[in-house]
């Protein structure tokens, strides 16, 4: 609807303001949003979206960032085929099971039935793993460490949402193999550590690593961990990024093995690790306010945008020169900046123009600004403004106010999620919690009670159904039932004797519940 709207004002589409509020109205909020910032353009194909520059220049700061980790890891750069065959796929048949009701096939060529079909990857293990063998015969050869940037198909049934749950979505998947299961764990652990880096250092959102149960584990691996962030709008958990080890168990199915120093032979330790194009719609989520999105300056394309206030007086060609220059100093400095001179726009169009795609700074300059050497400094995360002169201190000072924001947005986020994580120690207290937003942390009797965290999603469905009265839309991607999010690694105390909150058995460790995306 919105963006039905927004092609109709053509060009001035952002002159609309937002028609939802966040807190009223949160899936039309960020529905809004996302095309009013120039984000996502929809598309024909359910669960394909359009990232538009405003959301691939976030993807690519993501991109770059992640890059440049990679080599001090020893990970090097690969590109493997899109296509799997049908036998390579179904090799592997845990991860065949968990996968294969989201696998789009290719059955077709032109008119012709293809003689056997192709299916499109919604992961890489099946594909690179064959080579592996390959390449894989002496402990010389590991650990063996690569990364693609590409894009997988997962055709999921459950309600798309833009960026968070899509048909097609960009990722990078880090595939290693090691010669040993401590190395391979330490692999895992670097992996996730980097994910918190994107989310908490990039992002600004804070996220809680840990395990996931076995219920909740990847298809086919041996210990999956995980980072999970919180949208506090809606109360919604969201599996951030995973970092599996898979053991030895595809090396066995890949036929993968080298001699070790000894000279025997030995089956490598895998390990997979990805992060989706899903970070770009948590940061919006959990940013975004009711005048649009709130960019985090260490990802925004832009972080300053100069608008000049024209007047009869003071024309374009007085203030051009007076705001380039300061466009340069900034920039000379490391900021990204834009000098916003279009003349088929007024002030208040391009402020609101700029607050929808959630600049962090603009810099305003008025005829007085200009005869007192001066600008006034506006800032998107909290709205405030102040007068500064715009001299050689400006550069410096901005540059430090950058780190200044990311700081504050994540420290505000973190205190909101802190605000809405409790203990529960008794069943009665689980679905009231949930109904509250509120990420649940209950002693459990043990990762691998798979029946029982089933009993759980189950009954916290029933009972938070019926204390709304609502109806749940099966398809929907957004449940009522609480689920494991992780166990977590920093592990509050377990005094001895503490009971599993479901079951009353002993309790073996912490675990971190909640609804979720
Ligand atoms: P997996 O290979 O299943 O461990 O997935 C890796 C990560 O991809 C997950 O941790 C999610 O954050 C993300 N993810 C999973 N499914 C989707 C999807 N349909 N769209 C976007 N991101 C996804």
């Amino acid at each position: 609807e919105s963006q039905k709207k927004a092609k109709k004002e053509g060009a001035a589409d952002t002159l609309l303001a937002l028609q939802y509020k966040k807190n009223e109205a949160f899936a039309e909020w960020y529905s809004d949003v996302i095309v009013l910032s120039e984000m996502i353009h929809y598309y024909n194909i359910s669960g394909c979206y359009i990232l538009r520059p405003w959301s691939f220049k976030v993807w690519e700061k993501i991109q770059r960032w992640f890059d440049a980790k990679m080599g001090p890891l020893g990970v090097d750069p690969a590109y493997f085929p899109m296509f799997v065959s049908k036998s390579r796929l179904e090799k592997e048949k845990d991860h065949v099971e968990g996968f294969a009701p989201e696998v789009a096939w290719v059955t077709k060529s032109g008119d012709g039935d293809l003689a056997e079909p192709i299916a499109i990857r919604p992961t890489s293990e099946t594909i690179m793993y064959p080579a592996f063998k390959d390449w894989i015969s002496s402990h010389r050869d590991l650990p063996l460490k690569l990364n693609q940037w590409s894009n997988v198909v997962r055709w999921e049934f459950k309600n798309p949402t833009p960026f968070l749950r899509t048909r097609e979505f960009l990722w990078q998947e880090g595939h290693t193999a090691h010669a040993t299961l401590e190395e391979a764990d330490e692999m895992v652990m670097q992996a996730l550590e980097l994910y918190r880096g994107v989310y908490e250092d990039l992002l600004a959102i804070p996220v809680i690593r840990g395990y996931k149960t076995e219920k909740e584990r990847f298809a086919g691996g041996y210990m999956t961990t995980t980072c999970e962030a919180y949208v506090p709008t809606s109360g919604r958990a969201i599996q951030g990024a995973t970092s599996h080890n898979l053991g030895q168990n595809f090396g066995k199915m890949f036929d993968i093995s080298f001699q070790d120093k000894d000279g025997k032979q030995a089956i490598p330790w895998q390990t997979s690790w990805g992060i989706t194009t899903r970070t770009i719609g948590v940061m919006v989520m959990v940013h975004g306010d009711d005048q649009g999105l709130v960019m985090p300056p260490a990802v925004s394309p832009l972080q300053v945008v100069i608008v000049p206030i024209v007047s009869k007086k003071v024309s374009y060609d007085t203030l051009g020169p007076y705001c380039e220059e300061i466009q340069a100093k900034l920039e000379a400095a490391g900021l990204r900046v834009k000098y916003d001179d279009r003349t088929i726009y007024n002030p208040g169009w391009k402020f609101n123009h700029w607050e929808q795609k959630g600049v962090p700074v603009r810099i305003e300059v008025g005829p007085r600004d200009f005869d007192n050497k001066a600008c006034r400094v506006c800032y998107r995360y909290n709205g405030e403004k102040e007068d500064k002169s715009a001299d050689d201190a400006l550069a410096p000072f901005l540059a430090g106010k950058m780190e200044e924001i990311q700081k504050a947005m994540f420290e505000k986020v973190k205190n909101e999620r802190d605000d809405h994580l409790v203990k529960v120690h008794e069943w009665k207290d689980f679905t009231p919690n949930l109904e509250k937003g509120n990420l649940i942390l209950t002693p459990w009797c043990g990762p691998e009670f798979q029946q029982e965290e089933e009993e759980v999603k189950d009954k916290s469905k029933a009972e938070g159904l019926e204390r709304s009265g609502g109806e749940e839309d099966e398809r929907c991607a957004v449940s009522v039932a609480g689920k494991t999010l992780c166990i977590p690694f920093d592990q509050p105390d377990l005094p001895e004797g503490t009971k599993c909150f479901y079951t009353g058995k002993v309790a073996k460790c912490w675990v971190l519940w909640g609804r979720s995306y």
